[in-house]
């Protein structure tokens, strides 16, 4: 497995619909799935697109959000290729997401809280289920970079973007009352 390069906002890639994953079984596709796996551990992100690594394939991966995640230190990941998502309800949150395409900036993004998401696991396997909070978020996120979608582009408010810091001292602390505060990880 190796680290990739992970590509950032401005690189086009990030802008550009990405291509169905035709040949699932092939050792190339695991291979890119093995090593977006560790691209986003050493960035300590919790999900990855493949534009994210300059590949134009609708392949992401998150990490596995259940009870026993922390059981040894034992990071699970999901890996979804030609995923499709749709709604549950029209039920919306606001949350601040971070990228790791978007170093040390964070926005505050309204996503649906509630959906289902279906694709195929890299032994060509159907994976169906049902998602909300952080997952739920973070599948909308990466689905978002398969169609090309950056999360600036889905800013609640304009000024609800910028660096971390600046973001914890001015944003969180001012409308502390009408936004939850919890800050996302990079993904
Ligand atoms: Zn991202």
């Amino acid at each position: 497995m190796s680290i990739l390069k992970i590509s950032r906002l401005g690189h086009p890639i990030l802008l550009e619909k990405t291509n169905p994953v035709q040949n699932i079984l092939d050792n190339e596709i695991k291979k890119i799935i093995y090593d977006m796996s560790e691209t986003m551990i050493d960035a300590k992100g919790i999900g990855l697109a493949a534009p994210q690594v300059y590949i134009n394939k609708q392949i992401m991966i998150f990490r596995t959000f259940n009870e026993d995640h922390d059981k040894n230190n034992e990071i699970k990941i999901t890996a979804l290729i030609n995923p499709k998502i749709s709604k549950i309800t029209n039920e919306t949150d606001e949350q601040w997401e971070g990228c790791l395409s978007i170093p040390g900036m964070l926005g505050l993004v309204k996503r649906y809280k509630k959906i289902k998401y279906e694709g195929l696991d890299m032994n060509g396997n159907i994976i169906k289920k049902e998602a909300e909070g952080l997952e739920a978020r973070v599948v909308q996120h990466e689905y978002d970079h398969l169609m090309g979608i950056l999360y600036t582009s889905r800013l609640v408010d304009e000024k609800a973007f910028g660096f971390s810091e600046e973001i914890e001292d001015f944003w969180k602390n001012q409308n502390k009352d009408k936004k939850d505060n919890n800050e996302l990880n990079s993904n």
